[in-house]
């Protein structure tokens, strides 16, 4: 088993000099800077994971795990050591707990699939309302295959998750637990401490959805007490098509396989076979290679961040964002009001107009906003909404997007009304 090790580097920081490693952020769109604020549905990559992947492309392109050339043995020590990358961005206790899926999305399908065959009749599952579909959609599948009952941790006026009943929530039916770290919607973060803690009374396994959370800095999975961890790559600074998914080793070993084929056996007999141990069970298949190892370069990357500076960058600019939405009536906010209580994801509703007429017209201002749904319907159906238009800070976004997007937010507003 290998373990997760390696020292890193913190490298100097200052807005300006980050945002020079984003390649992306030299170009107008429409005459104009652009002002990038749709990281929560994906962000952009730093010149060294285009650099990893360019290298593996151009230098070392070959499948891995089966060859026995040279290239062979160089793409499978890239992409193996990109394992080690999620595994130290994460704290797993090892390399083998981690497994490559093509984002959160397949990451909670592979899960929900996994434990499908164990539930009985009486069970329940649990989810928030605040779900993103993602790790809505595959429960309540599973649920109504199964025959399984779905039960929901309802939301509070402002979109937070309302843990007052959850002892009436999750109770010894309790077999799955599965809630995102924080909410794409809200900026929420969840007090997973006390979801854990419930369901652990009653022996239910978690399962956490950290889309949102793994961008915002180097994770803890054994601190969180979870079973199953899962985020994308392309929402970390890494490439569109990967992700991973983290099991708890024990949990991993109970599982059956989700998808089989290639990669994923020990032993293929006319009669039957038997599968690979560990995170090899469920990677079946030729896997995005040259994705992998773009995401362990943006980990890697990440890992060499001065994380409490950004932490601050980050809340300076809430708090300017969070001043300057109150000054424009008729707009509610959803989610904690303080900057120090949230993850920088700002979702709000103007009175009389339509995210998506807001979003357009900030277009034209070169600022790239998020309108919609943002693929979490049960929370806009339990708040009364139909749509919101969202913000989401990156590392690299500074005050002059913020200042930006107030102004186009002054204008749009005029415009509409
Ligand atoms: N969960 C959350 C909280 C998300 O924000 C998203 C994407 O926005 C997903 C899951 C799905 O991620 P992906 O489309 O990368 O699988």
């Amino acid at each position: 088993m290998r373990q997760v090790t390696g020292p890193v580097s913190k490298q100097a920081w200052s807005p300006d000099k980050l945002r020079q490693q984003f390649p992306i952020l030299q170009r107008e769109v429409g005459g104009r800077p652009l002002h990038y604020l749709d990281n929560a549905a994906t962000t952009f990559s730093p010149r060294c994971v285009q650099d990893a992947v360019a290298h593996y492309e151009n230098h070392s392109r070959s499948n891995v795990q089966r060859g026995m050339h040279q290239l062979g043995i160089e793409a499978t020590d890239a992409f193996e050591a990109a394992r080690g990358s999620v595994a130290r961005y994460l704290n797993a206790a090892s390399c083998d707990e981690v497994i490559f899926t093509s984002g959160t999305t397949f990451g909670v399908n592979l899960a929900a699939h996994c434990l499908g065959q164990s539930l009985q009749s009486g069970d329940e599952i649990v989810v928030s309302q605040a779900e993103h579909h993602s790790n809505f959609v595959p429960w309540q599948q599973l649920c109504q295959h199964y025959g399984v009952r779905m039960r929901l941790i309802p939301v509070l006026a402002n979109g937070s998750l309302d843990l007052s009943g959850l002892d009436q929530v999750i109770t010894e039916r309790c077999r799955v637990v599965a809630v995102s770290q924080i909410s794409n919607v809200t900026g929420s973060i969840t007090d997973l401490q006390t979801i854990t803690r419930q369901a652990r009374r009653h022996g239910a396994l978690v399962f956490v959805d950290g889309a949102q959370a793994a961008p915002h800095g180097p994770l803890d999975v054994q601190a969180l007490d979870a079973d199953f961890y899962a985020f994308s790559g392309h929402k970390c600074y890494g490439p569109t098509g990967i992700g991973a998914l983290w099991i708890r080793s024990p949990v991993l070993a109970s599982l059956p396989p989700f998808l089989t084929g290639g990669g994923m056996i020990e032993r293929v007999d006319i009669q039957g076979t038997r599968y690979a141990s560990g995170y090899r069970r469920f990677e079946a298949g030729t896997p995005p290679v040259a994705q992998a190892i773009g995401l362990g370069a943006a980990l890697d990357w990440l890992m060499t961040l001065p994380w409490r500076g950004i932490r601050a960058h980050e809340q300076a600019l809430s708090r300017q964002l969070l001043a300057g939405l109150s000054q424009v009536g008729g707009l509610t906010l959803l989610g904690e009001a303080a900057a120090q209580d949230r993850a920088p994801i700002f979702s709000f509703d103007i009175e009389a107009c339509h995210s998506h007429d807001i979003c357009q017209i900030l277009d034209g201002y070169g600022v790239a906003l998020r309108g919609g749904h943002h693929c979490a319907q049960p929370l806009m159906q339990a708040l009364g909404l139909v749509a919101t238009s969202r913000a989401s800070i990156a590392v690299f976004n500074t005050d002059a997007d913020i200042a930006a997007l107030l102004c186009g937010l002054h204008d749009a507003v005029e415009t509409l009304r």
